[in-house]
């Protein structure tokens, strides 16, 4: 009991955070004690050996002393399953000897690691050498957590204990509501339920985000994982309609917005009032740009003060214009489709420009608008036949998350709010 109430007070003095390992954890005080210490062998242990760098796996079995006739027929029989001639530097295997004691006793196996779900066994069985691919079984469990910001976005999941990429999977999420370049608040708080993968009970990877919230001081967003088809899946209110807009909030993922659309401005180069009509964002040269919306590239070249620019056709109504940039992405020319999101340049400071970043530019019936003050159309909602389900699934996963910090530390210990906890922080 001692120490369920220590933690208790632990996470109240804590306040502005709590993470979670799973439900358990909070339901049952038991699972709150640490974890058993890690008896499985590590990666390193169990694979010791390495394809350097700049060789072959070839050259590195001779080098061992294995005969070149072994090393050819381990080399064939893997050929049906995998070209060990083309085998990346880096990737960790295991050699099996006819005495496991003796290393200069005959090579029967090589086992080979390419990565906690993936590897491949050559064993000499009855004089002949065969191959196996070996796919590790993977099981999912749920993982959840909740935060709060300080000073930023990203210090918020290192407090909360969470995977940096987690946290550019929920900017991901919501990259149609909020523009987690510049919207970002103190006080801002997100929760979230995340698929773990786990092979022998290890944790190996993130799957999807199912279910997420994010909560500044006006607003509210909450996102519900659905799957609407075979390979179709998005997020959605838990009114059912999408979180996909036809164009993403913001062209850059992380920048400072610098000027904002406006039709009378003083050019700091030109030094006159100029209208400014579109949105700089300062972000450092080689920052990648990506496109707003699906469209067609209607222009990708250089043009004067705009310098290397792009513009984008995305339908009869509307187009997006890129000036300033250090370069294009592959493939990116007249006439290519490209799709929201995709890549499509780069930062610079081309043209007549004060220093390094991207001006934006947003036409609707080709005239200019500031695109921070629109609000675009949605994607197609769920549909209606699948609405009742999507009900029910909403229901499942807004009850997956986790207690908001403050809420979590009275309820789940029976403990009262006090100290210098959830408040003020
Ligand atoms: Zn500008």
């Amino acid at each position: 009991m001692t120490a369920i109430v220590a933690l208790g007070l632990c996470l109240g003095w804590m306040g502005s955070f709590l993470f979670q390992f799973s439900e358990e954890t909070i339901n049952n005080p038991v699972a709150a004690a640490p974890p058993p210490p890690n008896i499985l062998p590590s990666v390193e242990e169990l694979y010791p050996y390495v394809v350097p760098p700049r060789s072959t796996l070839g050259n590195l079995l001779r080098e061992m002393e294995i005969s070149p006739q072994v090393v050819h027929q381990i080399v064939e029989a893997a050929k049906p399953v995998n070209d060990l001639g083309r085998i990346k530097p880096g990737t960790r295997f295991q050699l099996f000897y006819a005495n496991q004691k003796d290393e200069n006793s005959e090579v029967t196996g090589i086992k080979f690691y390419f990565s906690p779900i993936e590897m491949l066994e050559v064993h000499k069985v009855d004089q002949k050498w065969t191959a196996q691919k070996i796919t590790e079984q993977v099981e999912t469990r749920v993982m959840t957590f909740s935060g709060k910001v300080k000073s930023s976005l990203w210090e918020s999941a290192a407090e909360a204990k969470m995977d940096p990429n987690l946290i550019a999977d929920l900017a991901e999420v919501f990259a149609w509501q909020m523009d987690f370049s510049r919207e970002i608040q103190k006080e801002d708080r997100w929760r979230l339920s995340v698929e773990q993968k786990m092979v022998k009970g290890q944790p190996v990877g993130w799957g999807s985000i199912l279910a997420a919230e994010y909560e500044n001081a006006t607003q509210k967003f909450v996102g519900i994982l659905y799957r609407t088809g075979e390979n179709q899946s998005g997020y959605y209110s838990p009114d059912g309609t999408s979180l996909r807009r036809m164009f993403l909030k913001s062209p850059i993922r992380y920048g400072r917005i610098s000027s904002r659309f406006s039709t009378k401005r003083f050019h700091p180069i030109l030094q006159y009032n100029r209208p400014h009509l579109g949105v700089d964002f300062a972000a450092p040269i080689g920052t990648p740009i990506r496109a707003v919306g699906d469209g067609t590239i209607a222009e990708a070249g250089v043009r004067g003060g705009a310098g290397k620019m792009i513009r984008i056709r995305h339908n009869s109504e509307y187009a997006t214009a890129y000036k300033h940039l250090n370069g294009f992405a592959k493939g990116i020319r007249s006439g290519a489709r490209v799709q929201q999101g995709q890549i499509i340049g780069y930062v610079g400071n081309t043209g007549i420009s004060t220093g390094p970043h991207l001006h934006f530019e947003f036409f609707q019936g080709g005239r200019y608008v500031d695109p921070l003050g629109k609000k675009f159309p949605s994607a197609e909602p769920i549909p209606a036949n699948q609405l009742a389900q999507f009900k029910t699934e909403v229901t499942t996963h807004i009850a997956s998350l986790p207690d908001w910090n403050e809420d979590k530390v009275g309820k789940a210990e029976g403990l009262p709010q006090q100290g210098p906890s959830s408040s003020g922080l």
